[in-house]
């Protein structure tokens, strides 16, 4: 089973709990305060910068029967 980082936002307390996948975005536990309102920490894995994307491709004019 994988680990994952949580964050209470009562106690403002970072921790590690390890879940099923399916359970990983679900609320967890705060070990500090008890509260049920613990989320996941999004790791910065490979939300990095640089936009970017597929814009400004502007056909060249199709052509056509008249
Ligand atoms: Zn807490």
């Amino acid at each position: 089973m994988p680990f994952y980082e949580y964050h209470c936002p009562s106690c403002n307390t970072g921790f590690t709990l390890m879940r099923t996948m399916a359970e990983r975005d679900e609320p967890a536990t705060c070990p500090d305060c008890g509260e049920f309102t613990a989320l996941r920490e999004v790791s910065a894995f490979s939300t990095g910068s640089g936009g970017g994307g597929f814009d400004g491709g502007g056909g060249c004019g199709s052509g056509g029967f008249t």
